[in-house]
């Protein structure tokens, strides 16, 4: 069969646009089909985005897609109790999403790769039974076929397409955080992200202060989508995220006097990656494939890294002419050896977090130390259980699946 292209890429986010600029330089036919009107808008994100996986990947963001830099993390506790915690693991930027994620996709096309905007895909397209294209909608207007014997989701959270493939991308509301975001005007900062943590500020959740340039910063919330948030300590009766996070503005000495500039509303997975990420002429890649952080929801490292792993793996299908699931199947154990680990690792933290009352998140704040937190989010708990447990040892009902 002759094809249209090498790759079709559904989605121009971090994880599209990587692949494609990979592809690109190669020489690959690629075609990136995007939904939105204007690449990178509206921007629905918090926008941090932490320097170690970006520098290691060889990336260098320009200033336009930068609004400030990030030298450390702010963790608060219920009682206000904080961990100032300035290390290679907090060091990052907020960015101007709307202006990276537009970047990141023009250096793609400047390798050679094409991209359309406003153009749905909408359906699969079959020959025999295999995946051999898409079809497609300019503007709502005229569907049409485009053909390739690849073809990469990397829709982010809906993964419509992926689901038509036969992939369950699909979260349950437990593996989902739902979240408010102001951006909001004028915030004195120290260049640090600040997490709010507790069940009365953002059950199962945190609020975030990620500053940007102009005394600006994005306030957002994530709380778990299926609690019954009013049952919660503390919690609001039927609360959803907007209110939560109001509250928490109102209660805020700098904050109840800003203005707010934007709100929007999202969801972002903190479970598990779907259960396999590629089919015979098919791949999922990014958020679509819930490559998302269980403790915080970063996603856009995390898409950016499977990106140039998926890549790879297509590079060497491409060479082979062999798209079936097997060889496509080595971007996946590629991805489940290496940044899969520290996933699952987070997801276990978050699951044992979730259970701790306030109580509990004051007396840990109030112990551990910020080089406590770097080996926690390396995964490294017993230490830190350890000099947690030794003041107060019924916390090792909750934490013992850390150590065990
Ligand atoms: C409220 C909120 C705050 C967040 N804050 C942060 C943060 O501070 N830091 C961080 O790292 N991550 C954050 N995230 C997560 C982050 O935004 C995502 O993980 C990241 O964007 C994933 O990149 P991606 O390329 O996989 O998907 P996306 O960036 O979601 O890109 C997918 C693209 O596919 C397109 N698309 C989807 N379906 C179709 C279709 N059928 N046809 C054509 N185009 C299609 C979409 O228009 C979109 O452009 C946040 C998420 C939310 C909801």
């Amino acid at each position: 069969m002759e094809y249209d292209h090498d790759v079709i890429i559904v989605g121009a986010g971090p994880s599209g646009a990587t692949i494609s600029r990979i592809l690109a330089q190669e020489g690959l036919d690629v075609m990136v089909f995007d939904k939105r009107k204007e690449l990178g808008e509206p921007v629905r994100c918090g926008e941090g985005l932490g320097a170690r996986e970006i520098v290691a990947q060889g990336i260098d963001i320009p200033k336009q897609c930068i609004s400030t830099d990030i030298h450390g993390a702010k963790v608060i506790s219920p009682d206000g109790s904080e961990i100032v915690w300035k290390d290679k693991e907090t060091t990052g930027w907020v960015l101007e999403r709307k202006m990276f994620d537009k970047w990141l996709m023009e250096q793609a096309v400047h390798k050679g790769a094409r991209v359309q905007s406003y153009t749905r895909v909408f359906d699969l397209v079959k020959n025999d039974g295999k995946i051999s294209g898409v079809k497609v909608t300019h503007g709502g207007r005229d569907p049409y076929e485009v053909t390739a014997p690849l073809i990469i989701s990397a829709e982010g959270m809906e993964a419509s397409l992926a689901r038509k493939a036969g992939f369950r991308a699909l979260s349950t509301l437990y593996d989902v955080d739902t979240c408010y975001q102001y951006e909001m005007q004028e915030y004195d900062h120290e260049n640090l992200i600040e997490l709010y943590f507790g069940n009365e500020v953002s059950p199962r959740g945190y609020v975030w202060i990620f500053p940007k340039a102009d005394k600006k910063a994005n306030v957002g919330i994530g709380i778990g989508a299926h609690l019954e948030t009013g049952e919660k300590e503390g919690g609001i009766k039927g609360a959803t995220p907007k209110e939560y996070l109001d509250r928490f503005i109102e209660n805020h000495n700098q904050l109840k006097k800003a203005s707010r500039l934007q709100d929007f509303g999202g969801v972002i997975s903190v479970g598990a990656p779907i259960d396999s990420f590629a089919k015979d002429n098919f791949m999922v890649v990014g958020t679509g494939a819930r490559q998302v952080d269980p403790i915080h929801g970063g996603g856009i490292a995390l898409a950016m890294e499977s990106g140039v792993m998926a890549a790879s793996t297509i590079l060497r299908a491409h060479k082979a002419k062999d798209y079936s699931e097997e060889f496509l199947s080595e971007y996946e154990k590629t991805w489940r050896e290496g940044p899969g680990k520290k996933v699952a690792t987070r997801l276990l933290l978050r699951k044992v977090m979730e259970s701790a009352k306030d109580d509990d998140f004051n007396y840990i704040f109030k112990t551990i130390t910020d080089k406590d937190l770097n080996d926690v989010m390396a995964g490294k708990f017993a230490g830190p259980v350890a000099k947690v447990v030794a003041g107060r040892p019924q916390l090792m009902t909750l934490l013992k699946a850390l150590v065990s």
